[in-house]
Formats: structure tokens, C-alpha cells, sequence
């Protein structure tokens, strides 16, 4: 079988009706991104780049993050890449930041609060070297850890006011596309009004936070990992709420570990996901899947399975069968 995810990761992601899947990469470092070429995907949907504030006394500077993103960049060739904002604080302390010690870190000051707090520090050089490397390539900038209409208003404003900036001295830009993660229970709820206000060309589903607090289970608490469970009904009726808000206006994506799962993605094709980004390791696999399906049929059954569904158990019984009809060996 790892042999048929080899040789199915070259191949596009198309299901059995037509119907074309993104798989895009989560990628954690440069060095990553370098040997990205031999995975197969169409992008980068996920570069976490929070490896470029640890371990350092200062935060890294416009110039620094210019180099790091315009190399980035060229070594696309064109394909997508998508930077996420460090999503820093809370439980992923910084050295050169001192926060305060918080009650409830998960739930404090990280992610796009953290961003616009030391917006001087933190979000100016980024969104400026962003802007200035997009000549060099497609990227995208996603924010961390939204929660608030307001939050996406701001962060395109903070964008178009560098753009102004930059261009007003001299220094030319190029096209950034804007995005948010989902990833708490109100950016889903307000995910159309995020996509208009924030002026978002895509929206990314982040279902490691956003099943950790639907479901009041902290993700790296062992005691409560019982109850964490991101085939849970309650994720998935959230997920359905957004892709209703959000459908033909902004890329609907997928990049926590849920789009890599074979049991998830049946639902998560039927629900309208239209991009998955997942670990490299795992591109093949997914295309093996997705190649596989027929996502007509499977979207008239997930709305029968949202209505029916009480628990996670009822949601993997539906998707074990039609993996098993779709001859899906997994
Ligand atoms: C997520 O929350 O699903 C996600 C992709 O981000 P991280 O795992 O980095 O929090
Ligand atoms: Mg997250």
C-alpha cells in the first residue's frame, strides 16, 4: 500500500466524478520547504513559521523575515505558499517577550491577539516582508486564532496601510492574498462576515484548536483526550455552519490533522471542503483516497449523517462504509 500512496502523490487529486481537490503541505521549517518538490503537493497550505522566533533575544526584522520569505517564494515556482502568522503565546512562550502568566493560556493572549498587541514588534515587519516578497512568487498570509469580526478588519487594514506605506516610499509590492484560520467556535459562526470584512480570498480550517474548544478538551490533556475527538458531530455541524457562510466567495481548506485522516475525508469532501493541507508524508495517502470517491453522492449523505449522527462513533461507521464501497483499503 505505501507503494500506491508513492505513486498516486504525482497524480491529481480528482475524485471519481471530476470533482478537484487541493492537497496542499504543512511545512515547519526552511529546510522543509527546500525538499518539498519530491512530496507531489499543489502548495504550501500551512508554513508554520514560529520556528523564526524561538530560540532569540530580539524578534526577527523585516529585512530577516524579506530574506526568509522572498527565498521562500522562489522555491515555489509559482505554487501557493502560505505563511501563517506566528501564532506565539500562550502555551509557546517566545524569550524576547515578556507575557504575563496566564490562568487560562489557551484561551489568553496568543495567536492574531498577540499579533495586534505587539503590532510593532510582531505584525508590521511581517506584513511589510510579506508584501515585498509577493513580487517574488504567490503568497498568502493566514492569521492565527481569530475570534473576533473585528480582528479580520483589522489585519486587512494594517495590510493596506503598509501597501500605502511601502509604495509611498518607493519600495514596490506585490499581490498578498489574506486568510484566516477557523479555529475557534465564533470564527466559524461569523466565518461569512470574516470573509467580507477581512477582504479573505481563503479560509482555513485549523481542527486541532477548533476540536479543543468545542469540545472543552484541552488537546494535549491525556486525561480528557477521550472526549477530543474531531469526527465529533458538534465539529462537524460547525464546519458545515462556516462552508454554508462561506461557499464560492473565499477557498474553503482544511489544515489540521483531521484533512490527513482517511476516515475524515469523505466528510470533509461532503461537507465542501475544497483543500486539504496536510503533512508531506501524508500527500499520497490523501490523493489515494480522494481519487477514490464520488463526492455527489457523499455530499446528499453527510447532511443525512449531520441530522442523524449523536456521537463520533456514529460518524467513523458511515465513513468505514463508504471507504469499504469505494474500495478504499486504509
Ligand atoms: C490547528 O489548530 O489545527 C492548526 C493547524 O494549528 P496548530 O496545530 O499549529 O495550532
Ligand atoms: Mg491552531
Amino acid at each position: 500500500l505505501l507503494e500506491v500512496f508513492a505513486s498516486e502523490a504525482r497524480l491529481e487529486a480528482l475524485t471519481l466524478d471530476g470533482h478537484r481537490v487541493n492537497v496542499y503541505c504543512n511545512v515547519g521549517s526552511f529546510e522543509e520547504l527546500r525538499i518539498l518538490d519530491q512530496y507531489g503537493c499543489e502548495g504550501v497550505g500551512l508554513f508554520r513559521v514560529e520556528f523564526a522566533y524561538m530560540a532569540r533575544s530580539t524578534p526577527p526584522s523585516e529585512e530577516e523575515l524579506y530574506e526568509l520569505f522572498s527565498k521562500s517564494a522562489q522555491l515555489m515556482g509559482g505554487k501557493a505558499l502560505t505563511v501563517r502568522a506566528p501564532d506565539i503565546g500562550g502555551d509557546k512562550p517566545v524569550p524576547f517577550l515578556e507575557l504575563p502568566r496566564e490562568q487560562n493560556p489557551q484561551l489568553g493572549l496568543r495567536g492574531a491577539r498577540l499579533l495586534f498587541k505587539y503590532r510593532e514588534e510582531l505584525l508590521l515587519p511581517l506584513v511589510r516582508a510579506l508584501l515585498r516578497a509577493s513580487r517574488h512568487g504567490r503568497l498568502r498570509l493566514m492569521l492565527p486564532m481569530v475570534s473576533a469580526v473585528e480582528e479580520a478588519e483589522e489585519f486587512r487594514r494594517v495590510v493596506e496601510e503598509e501597501r500605502e506605506r511601502l509604495e509611498a516610499s518607493g519600495v514596490s509590492t506585490g499581490r498578498l492574498e489574506l486568510g484566516v484560520m477557523v479555529e475557534t467556535p465564533s470564527s466559524a459562526l461569523l466565518a461569512g462576515s470574516l470573509v467580507s470584512r477581512g477582504g479573505l480570498s481563503f479560509i482555513s480550517f485549523g481542527t486541532n484548536d477548533l476540536t479543543q474548544y468545542v469540545l472543552a478538551a484541552d488537546r494535549g490533556n491525556s486525561l480528557v483526550a477521550y472526549l477530543y475527538d474531531e469526527l465529533s458531530p458538534a465539529v462537524l455541524r460547525l464546519i458545515a455552519q462556516a462552508v454554508r457562510q462561506v461557499k464560492g466567495r473565499a477557498e474553503i481548506e482544511v489544515c489540521g490533522e483531521m484533512a490527513s485522516r482517511p476516515l475524515a475525508i469523505p466528510v470533509l469532501l461532503g461537507l465542501g471542503v475544497e483543500s486539504l493541507s496536510v503533512a508531506p508524508q501524508f500527500v499520497g495517502r490523501v490523493k489515494y483516497v480522494v481519487r477514490r470517491l464520488r463526492v455527489e453522492n457523499i455530499k446528499r449523505e453527510v447532511g443525512e449523517l449531520l441530522e442523524y449522527a449523536e456521537g463520533p462513533g456514529d460518524v467513523r461507521e458511515w465513513s468505514k462504509k463508504v471507504l469499504d464501497e469505494s474500495g478504499v483499503a486504509v
